[in-house]
Parts: structure tokens; C-alpha cells; sequence
């Protein structure tokens, strides 16, 4: 496995940069002490934890003290959700969107089945939200804001800086999932008027099962996971010392990169885009072209089905998507080109190309091969 492989899909997960698997393995072999001990062993592993720490705050822009050690980008997610509307009892309204990560959406639809108040943003065809909409829906009983920084599934990237400042002028809380913007777009948190944002290692070259929680150090916290003291008595649990020495080499060489995954990541989906739609009768890209992620295309195909062409893709060894990684299986339309008003044919027909720097100009010349190949062959059997 691997060799073969063209892998285009690192929205859903990327490989680990092999420096990181480096400095990840002492921690699970002789560095073995518990991070909370109090003798030089367990000390050791606490400042290796203090230097992950220190690392993922160069890369957000913010102090290391206003960084929490979560388990994925999903449980980041969801302790933001659960700390805002535990702030104040008269705020119980929460505002979102409608192409949120299922680890927000799911959770908002859970809190609107037991009483909340949730207002969900709708899209326009572009996929972006409407900042009038957005300053009306929040009112003096709207606990938290909750709104992606880039879509996974079509990498649109939302004005969140300017959504921060909307959200902080009403007196509410903000938490933006940034688990596909960091270690693609730069970021200066301090200068910025967040309050919560989570992020993910396994979506930065970092292993799966390791994920940060930005707190902003003055907004009011309250744990998620309870139990023992661990991360400042705001996340209980022993810490998963190796993945997250790991997540701090990832972020530290995600800084170094940004840049290149501006330039030469760019360059590969551009490549890759704009041949495309110059082969492909009819293709077509969803969403705003402008404002998005570097890596990321999200292309419709008239006349066919994702799943017939997923599964000749994955016969020739290329791997994208349709839709997000959680929702194939299912069979349903993605909920995002949903909501930017296509049709479920248009959203049935639509493959998700995700690049990183891992990938080499002649895996994208691969690709533009086997794409129109497949594309056509599709269209061929479903006209007969
Ligand atoms: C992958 C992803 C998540 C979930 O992160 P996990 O670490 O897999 O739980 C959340 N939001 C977005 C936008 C994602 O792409």
C-alpha cells in the first residue's frame, strides 16, 4: 500500500511528515513517565509537552497558555459549544451555519432537540454567508456564534475576522472550527477577536487523535471533560504525550511551509483546476474561487454519479472524495452543495480534490488522465 497510491484527499487526512514521526517516538518508547509526576522522569515528558505547546501558539499567533490539548478537532468542537452556554443562563440561542463540519452541526441539532434556540445561516450559490443576516440573527440572548473559518468539503473561506468583530459588538461568544485554515493560511490570533477555535492534527502531517482548543485568556472557561487536574484543570485526562509532541513538530513545520502551501500547493490544485475545465465538457467549479483555501477543488460533473466514479477512481489508485469523508457510506447529497442552492443531481455529480505538499506535479499530470477518463466513462453509462 502507499506506492500506488495518488492521494488527493488531505482534507480528509494528510500523512504524517516523517520529521514528525521522528520526534514523536521517544515518547513512545523510553519517554514513557507520566507528564503530571512529580520526579525528573515525569518532568522530563511535561516539558516536552510545554514545547508542543509553545509551538502551536507560534503558529496561531497567541500565548501557550491559551492552548488546550484535545483529542480530535470533533471534541474541540464540542467543548466550545458546551462552555459558552454555560456563561450566562440568560443566553441560551446559539447562531450558525448550514455547511458546518457534522462535529458542530450534528451537536447544534442535539442542543435544538433539548430546548435551544439554534438560527442556522443559510449560503448563497458562492457558499457564502450574508454578514446582515449574520449581525441581526445575533441577539442579547445569543450565547454562542459558531461558524467555520474554510469549508472542508469546497475550502470556501469565510470573512471570520470581520464576523469576530460583528459577534464581539454584540456581546456574544465566538468559536470558529479552523480544523482545515491552520497550516494553510496564516493566522495572528492575538490581533483577532475570537474566543474559541479548534483545530486538528491529522488534518497538519500531525497523527490522528490529537486536536487543540484555542481559549482566548479572557474568556470564561468551563471544562468539557472533568476528572484529574491535567491541562490546568480545563481538560481531565492524562495527556497523549506522543501525539501531541508530534502536533507541536507539525505546527512548527506548518509554520516554515505556509507559504509553500500558498505557492506551490496553490500551483498544484490550479494546475489541476484549470485543465479540468478545460478537458471536461461542462465541468464546473462550486463555490467562491476567490476567497479559498489553497488546496482545495471542488469540481461538478454533469450527467454523472460520485460513487460510480469514486469506485473507478479507486481501482486506478486515486483517492478524493464526494462530500466529506463522514458522510460517504451514506449515500446522501452533500448538505453543503445543498445548501448553496444546487440540485441533488449537481450535488450527486461532484468530487472533492484535496492536494498538499506531499503530492508532485506528476501525480497531478496522473490524475489529469484518469479524471476525464472516468468522467466520460460515467457519462457514457448513465445516457444509456
Ligand atoms: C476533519 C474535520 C473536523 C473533525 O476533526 P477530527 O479531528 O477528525 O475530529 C472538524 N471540522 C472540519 C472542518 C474538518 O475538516
Amino acid at each position: 500500500m502507499g506506492n500506488d497510491i495518488i492521494y488527493l484527499d488531505n482534507n480528509a487526512t494528510t500523512q504524517i511528515d516523517p520529521t514528525v514521526v521522528e520526534e514523536m517516538l521517544p515518547f513512545l518508547t523510553e519517554n514513557y513517565g507520566n507528564p503530571s509526576s512529580g520526579y525528573r522522569f515525569g518532568q522530563r515528558v511535561n516539558d516536552a509537552l510545554e514545547i508542543a505547546r509553545a509551538r502551536v501558539a507560534g503558529l496561531l499567533g497567541c500565548e501557550p497558555g491559551e492552548i488546550l490539548f484535545t483529542s480530535c478537532g470533533t471534541e474541540s468542537s464540542n467543548t466550545a459549544i458546551h462552555s459558552a452556554l454555560q456563561m450566562d443562563r440568560d443566553r441560551q440561542h446559539i447562531v450558525t451555519t448550514r455547511v458546518e463540519h457534522s462535529a458542530t452541526l450534528k451537536t447544534c441539532e442535539g442542543l435544538a432537540k433539548r430546548g435551544y434556540a439554534v438560527t442556522w445561516l443559510g449560503v448563497n450559490s458562492e457558499g457564502q454567508i450574508d454578514l446582515g443576516e449574520l449581525e441581526r440573527a445575533v441577539t442579547d440572548e445569543t450565547a454562542l456564534v459558531s461558524i467555520m473559518w474554510a469549508n472542508n468539503e469546497t475550502g470556501v473561506t469565510f470573512p471570520i475576522e470581520k464576523i469576530s468583530e460583528i459577534v464581539r459588538a454584540k456581546g456574544a461568544v465566538f468559536h470558529t472550527d479552523a480544523v482545515q485554515t491552520i497550516g494553510k493560511l496564516p493566522v495572528k490570533l492575538d490581533a483577532m477577536k475570537v474566543n474559541f477555535l479548534s483545530l486538528s492534527g491529522h488534518k497538519l502531517h500531525a497523527p490522528k487523535g490529537v486536536g487543540v482548543l484555542y481559549v482566548n485568556r479572557r474568556t470564561k472557561f468551563f471544562p468539557f471533560v472533568t476528572g484529574g487536574g491535567q491541562e490546568n484543570g480545563k481538560r481531565a485526562g492524562t495527556q497523549n504525550v506522543a501525539s501531541i509532541v508530534a502536533l507541536g513538530k507539525a505546527c512548527e513545520i506548518a509554520a516554515q511551509n505556509i507559504a509553500h502551501e500558498a505557492t506551490e500547493v496553490r500551483a498544484m490544485r490550479d494546475e489541476f483546476e484549470n485543465a479540468i475545465l478545460a478537458k471536461v465538457p461542462g465541468a464546473q467549479v462550486n463555490g467562491d474561487r476567490i476567497n479559498r483555501l489553497p488546496n482545495t477543488t471542488s469540481l461538478a460533473f454533469s450527467g454523472t454519479e460520485s460513487e460510480a466514479m469514486l469506485m473507478l477512481l479507486d481501482q486506478q489508485g486515486l483517492c478524493c472524495s464526494a462530500g466529506s469523508a463522514c458522510t460517504t457510506g451514506q449515500h446522501e447529497p452533500s448538505h453543503v452543495l445543498r445548501a448553496m442552492g444546487f440540485d441533488d443531481t449537481r450535488a450527486r455529480g461532484s468530487l472533492r480534490f484535496s492536494f498538499g505538499r506531499f503530492n508532485t506535479h506528476a501525480e497531478v499530470a496522473r490524475a489529469l488522465e484518469l479524471v476525464p477518463q472516468v468522467v466520460e466513462k460515467v457519462r457514457r453509462v448513465t445516457a444509456a
